[in-house]
């Protein structure tokens, strides 16, 4: 593969070559055949092209936020779309349309002067392609349900190197497909356009607690969780937030209690949704009516490379013996920086109507346990948070939500059966020679 000054494609021997394979995921050690940034549309096509002359596959990757799972990329060229990054929004239409490379900080900010807001997630950093195509589960996800069945067209470069725009009308099943199968099995997508929502506000931010008081917050935000209405959406953490400036004073340094999120709806029924939560007498409540474009950076997610890595599973559900082994799990020495539950069902847990493939999600929680990957203890971090999913066992559903699983897993268990069956027939259709790979790769059997 050439090495044109406008193409921008590194190789091993390049001096720019470690800076091109770093990605968010400070602890993803990628080192594939070569790294590319197209700079146009027409760039990313003939760099395809190149690739596959070469017998080499193509890997697309936006921010790197799931850069783990990729395995070995030897055989592999990197094609980076951080300069697709292109925004724009139909106001009258409420359609937003965004490049490769855009992420969700700048058009939450940008949909927010409209009085318009998307279904996000909770880092202001995260790809928008990614994050949309293999899910989307953020803080109106109990209302509105997961961002990728908002998506209405997706414009991709299949492994021929030919431009493809999909929607309803144009291969439907392709678009089925892309809409929770994950964008990298099956081209390199340029753009993607979805349907935004008429808000300005919402009433959101947290309550916090000192980690000491876990064993009378969990349970009773457990089961305030399970029947709450669809108009909430919350997670609770227990988190030791390192002592580091980007941190809020009042939490910095500190180990808590965390439960963040959002209502929609009126201040009244907000205050009402909540007071059960605000009954458990946290020593501190920012919960108020704030501009929709402030809940990009609610859960103080991480921005720019991080050290930071999770493991996550779906829990069918979260009885009190589960809470219990949940406590017990995560207390005492434990590298684990946070263990998190993001709630889960309403909107998120029913099949969108019309919607792509992953239409719901399977579980009434999302589990998650993270803490710092890189360095000495990165071993001994991996083991703890590896212990704590672990002993939630029992309550797993067999389900991974992909988009959010950082290590390898059989990409069947993201999907229903029958679902997973025409994932297999769509692929084999559209890459039969198996040009792209994904972190989760759906084979070509
Ligand atoms: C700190 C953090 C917070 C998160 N919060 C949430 C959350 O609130 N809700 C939620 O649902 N998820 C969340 N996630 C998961 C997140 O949605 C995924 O990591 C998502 O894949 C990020 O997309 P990306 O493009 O930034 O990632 P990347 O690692 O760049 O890509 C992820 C996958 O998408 C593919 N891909 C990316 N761009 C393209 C493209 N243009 N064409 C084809 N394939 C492409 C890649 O090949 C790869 O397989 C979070 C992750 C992190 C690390």
């Amino acid at each position: 593969m050439q090495n044109t000054l406008d193409r921008h494609i590194y190789r091993p021997a390049d001096p720019e070559y470690v800076e091109a394979c770093q990605t968010w995921a400070l602890a993803a050690d990628l080192r594939p055949a070569a790294v590319a940034f197209p700079r146009s549309r027409a760039d990313a096509a003939v760099m395809i092209r190149l690739a596959t002359s070469e017998g080499l596959r193509v890997a697309p990757l936006g921010t790197g936020h799931n850069a783990y799972p990729f395995g070995d990329l030897s055989d592999t060229v990197l094609v980076r779309t951080e300069h697709l990054n292109s925004y724009q929004a139909d106001t009258a239409a409420g359609i937003a349309r965004v490049g490769a490379g855009a992420i969700w900080g700048p058009l939450v900010d940008m949909l927010g002067e409209h009085g318009l807001a998307a279904l996000h997630g909770s880092a202001p950093d995260a790809g928008i392609v990614g994050y949309a195509l293999g899910g989307g589960a953020g803080w109106y996800g109990r209302a509105h349900g997961l961002a990728a069945n908002t998506v209405t067209a997706v414009e991709l470069i299949t492994a021929d190197g030919t431009f493809v725009r999909t929607d309803e009308d144009h291969d439907p099943q392709l678009f089925w497909a892309l809409r929770g199968g994950g964008a990298g099995n099956f081209g390199l997508v340029t753009a993607i356009e979805f349907q935004l929502h008429r808000f300005r506000t919402a009433y959101a931010g947290m309550l916090v607690w000192d980690l000491r008081e876990a064993e009378r917050v969990l349970p009773r935000w457990a089961d305030w969780a399970r029947d709450a209405p669809d108009a909430v959406t919350t997670a609770y953490r227990q988190v030791q937030y390192p002592l580091v400036p980007q941190f809020p004073e009042e939490l910095r340094g500190r180990n808590l209690v965390i439960v963040d999120g959002a209502v929609l709806g009126n201040d009244a029924d907000a205050e009402r949704v909540l007071a059960p939560l605000r009954a458990l007498r946290p020593r501190l409540d920012t919960f108020r009516r704030m501009p929709a474009r402030a809940l990009s950076r609610l859960h103080l997610d991480p921005e720019g490379p991080s050290a930071g890595g999770v493991r996550t599973t779906l829990l069918g559900e979260l009885p009190p013996p589960a809470v219990d082994r949940l406590l017990e799990a995560s207390s005492g020495s434990s590298l684990v920086v946070t263990a998190e539950l993001r709630q889960l069902g309403g909107a998120l847990g029913r099949p969108a109507p019309g919607g792509g493939v992953l239409n719901r999600l399977d579980g009434q929680f999302l589990l998650l346990a993270g803490g710092v990957k890189v360095g000495p203890y990165a071993e001994r971090t991996i083991f703890d948070y590896d212990r704590t999913i672990d002993a939630m066992e029992p309550w797993t559903n067999g389900r991974n939500y992909l988009n959010f699983t950082q290590q390898p897993v059989d990409p069947s268990t993201g999907f229903d059966p029958g679902a997973w069956q025409s994932l297999l027939q769509i692929r084999r259709r559209v890459d039969p020679s198996g040009v792209f790979r994904s972190n989760h790769q759906i084979p070509l059997i």
